[in-house]
């Protein structure tokens, strides 16, 4: 993300529009296997979430659309074809574990210059070929091959860091690039974001925006705040993603 006084640009959003996912895998940045309700967010508040933010930033990258596993929300091709309307927005991905083919209206959605699949390539999913010659088939853009290596961000619970270990941690760390909106409220990082969804950190202390709370025309003036001037996240207490070393934990990928 980027800006200056007058630019507010965000590169990428992860565009959470269901919990609801086929696999439970154990070290999930995302916290999805942590869910004991899970949702299907209404494709209409979704997409007036998208117009709220489109209405208050200048650019946006890339939104991506996931899940949980995005493809069991029923309403998919509808939410990726308004996605691609959007001028403001560079590109549009869906990301898949590819658990769940895709079926023709979904195609003809994503065949489009702006859309791009992100296929998690997990070795444990057979369907993974199978989406990959449809989507050739179908002449859809496509990328595939997740790291090799997942990142150990440990469980939720506190660990008590000093606010300079907490400011180190966010400084070096890439999800605070990832702006997550999650059932009408922006954020940065998807733990975060799904960490508040849970009840484990209270809104308030998330650092995140109120898309449907906040006045129009003081949205933007949040959402600059977000970006640029947070120093740490409550929810950076609850994770290892980055030690304040900088050192990482990497471990198999769960799948
Ligand atoms: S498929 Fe993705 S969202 Fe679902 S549990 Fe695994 S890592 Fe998390
Ligand atoms: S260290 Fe902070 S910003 Fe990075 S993944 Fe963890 S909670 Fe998110």
């Amino acid at each position: 993300m980027g800006a200056n006084t007058n630019v507010v640009y965000i590169n990428r959003i992860a565009f959470i529009i269901t919990t609801k996912c086929t696999l439970s895998c154990s070290h999930c940045l995302h916290l999805n296997s942590r869910y004991v309700s899970r949702a299907v967010f209404e494709k209409d508040k979704l997409l007036n979430d998208v117009g709220r933010l489109m209405a208050a930033v200048d650019t946006v990258g890339g939104v991506h659309v996931m899940g949980g596993e995005a493809l069991l929300h029923p309403e998919l091709p509808g939410i990726i074809s308004a996605l691609l309307q959007e001028e403001k927005i560079g590109h549009v991905g869906l990301t898949t574990n590819g658990t769940v083919l895709p079926d023709e209206s979904l195609l003809a959605a994503l065949k489009h210059p702006k859309a791009e699949v992100y296929l998690s390539g997990y070795s444990t999913v057979p369907n993974t070929g199978k989406w990959i010659d449809i989507l050739r088939q179908s002449g859809v853009s496509y990328h595939t091959g997740a790291a090799k290596k997942w990142v150990d961000a440990g469980g939720i619970e506190l660990r008590n860091r000093k606010a300079d270990e907490l400011k180190s941690m966010y400084s070096q760390c890439l999800y605070r690039e990832c702006v997550t909106l999650l059932d009408g409220r922006l954020f940065v990082c998807p733990r975060n974001a799904n960490a508040v969804n849970q009840g484990v950190i209270p809104f308030d202390l998330s650092g995140g925006v109120d898309l449907r709370k906040e006045k129009i025309n003081t949205l933007r003036d949040e959402i600059s705040h977000m970006l640029f001037d947070t120093e740490y996240l409550a929810c950076c207490d609850r994770c290892d993603y980055i030690l304040p070393s900088g050192e990482q934990r990497q471990i198999s990928r769960a799948t």
